[in-house]
């Protein structure tokens, strides 16, 4: 669920001239909300909010709930509080995901093969070879979101830009369930009346380090020359992309991907064990290939299973679905620990004893719900990623982990898989 900013003045009719519009950004509006709405039409008008249990973080919430100011990600205690007369409900990710497919195989997919999909509800589309059909990117937009409507009861928003950073920020702004339609000569005044949170990949670290340099919106980040702003940032980098997108450019064109459904690794222990030590080890390095895969795909994972096979052969998984994706085996190994805990209803003598109240014969474990990791043009900042995850590490030890796990990839690329892995 999007917190980007929006702005009332950006919904407006930026005129009609479609050239060179060939990128469409759909994005699903509200879509865990409007997807139990739709299958329980009792809900409508109802403040829905999907995320429940104690410790549990809200994974979305309809529109009538954001009105009471719940947002993604806030610990859903806190919704409760705000919205007492809410309904709360499980997140049934099996569902949504299967919707989600249908979606993109019944609707999405009947326009172009040339889509890049970047969540579950979310994806660009380059239309040029559908033109040939279809004419106007507009007309493909308008055919999208009255199928969707009409097929599943869910709304959509469209932006059509030239490139996917414009076309993501008219989705952003036309919501919900509109359609913004950016010609190519409005793209800089576009994107110049935003605020600096409006461009994606900027978050409120970025945004204070920049307010610091009295750069306080787009338009201002335009003025800058690109030596001053790297000092600003601390990266030429940055800097650089900073200044294409404060004037509408972005140069990544679209490219066909289909998240996979998980990446995961696993083990058989030489011998069935009860010895927590043994499995934890075991677990740890399962991690630590898991992240490292991630990376080299340029992935971020939603959830982490744990899987055990015991001395019966029966199976056990376990799963949770985290406030913000990792891809890092210093923040996915705690998190494999306690679910290992939890699946075998570990007592706290167990644990301390570090034995295992059953015998393990094999454990892994598998990261899902991914994600594209760089669906910016603008590359969040290390401290925007960090303090946008509710990581129990302070946020230097996880910055330091990140890059140590970083070297031993580029260790492992030069020597070899197995010739290091992180001593956690
Ligand atoms: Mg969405």
């Amino acid at each position: 669920m999007s917190t980007a900013p929006r702005i009332a003045a950006a919904k407006r009719d930026w005129g009609h001239d479609e050239t060179g519009c060939t990128v469409l950004h759909i994005d699903m509006d509200a879509f865990y909300a409007s997807l139990e709405e739709a299958r329980n039409p009792e809900l409508r008008g109802q403040p829905v909010i999907i995320g429940t249990g104690h410790r549990a973080v809200v994974s979305a919430a309809n529109y009538a709930a954001r009105a009471y100011g719940i947002n993604s990600a806030m610990p859903a205690a806190r919704a409760h509080k705000l919205c007492p007369n809410g309904v709360f409900l499980p997140v049934d990710m099996a569902y949504y995901r299967a919707m989600s497919h249908r979606i993109f195989s019944e609707v999405f997919s009947q326009i172009t093969d040339h889509i890049e999909q970047v969540s579950v509800d979310e994806c660009y589309m380059d239309v040029s070879a559908a033109l040939l059909r279809w004419h106007r990117p507009s007309a493909i937009g308008a055919w999208i979101r009255d199928q969707v409507a009409q097929r599943y009861a869910i709304t959509c928003s469209v932006g059509i830009a030239s490139n996917k950073l414009v076309a993501k920020m008219a989705s952003t702004n036309a919501k919900p369930d509109g359609m913004l339609l950016i010609p190519q000569s409005a793209h800089a005044t576009f994107v110049q009346i935003m605020p600096l949170r409006g461009i994606p990949g900027i978050g409120p670290s970025m945004e204070r380090r920049l307010n610091s340099w009295g750069i306080n919106s787009v338009a201002d980040l335009a003025q800058m020359d690109e030596t001053s702003l790297s000092r600003a940032t601390g990266s030429a980098t940055i800097a650089h992309d900073l200044l294409l997108a404060s004037h509408g450019i972005d140069t990544r064109p679209v490219t066909p991907y289909t998240p996979e459904k998980s990446i995961g690794s696993e083990r058989t222990f030489a011998q069935d064990t009860e010895n927590m030590r043994t499995v934890c080890d075991l677990l740890r390095r399962c991690c630590d290939e898991v992240a490292s895969t991630l990376r080299r795909r340029s992935l971020v994972a939603r959830t982490i299973t744990v899987k055990l096979r015991f001395e019966d052969l029966r199976y056990a998984t376990k799963t949770l679905t985290l406030p913000k994706p990792l891809d890092t085996a210093s923040a996915i190994y705690p998190v494999s620990v306690k679910l290992l805990q939890a699946m075998l209803s570990m007592s706290e003598q167990d644990i301390a004893a570090e034995r295992l109240p059953r015998l393990v014969r094999l454990a892994g474990v598998s990261a899902g719900g991914l994600q594209a990791a760089g669906s910016t043009s603008v590359q969040p900042s290390l401290e925007d990623v960090l303090e946008e995850s509710e990581s129990s590490t302070s946020g230097q030890k996880q910055q330091r982990l990140r890059g140590a796990e970083q070297a031993l990839d580029a260790v492992r690329e030069k020597y070899g898989k197995h010739a290091a892995s992180m001593g956690l």
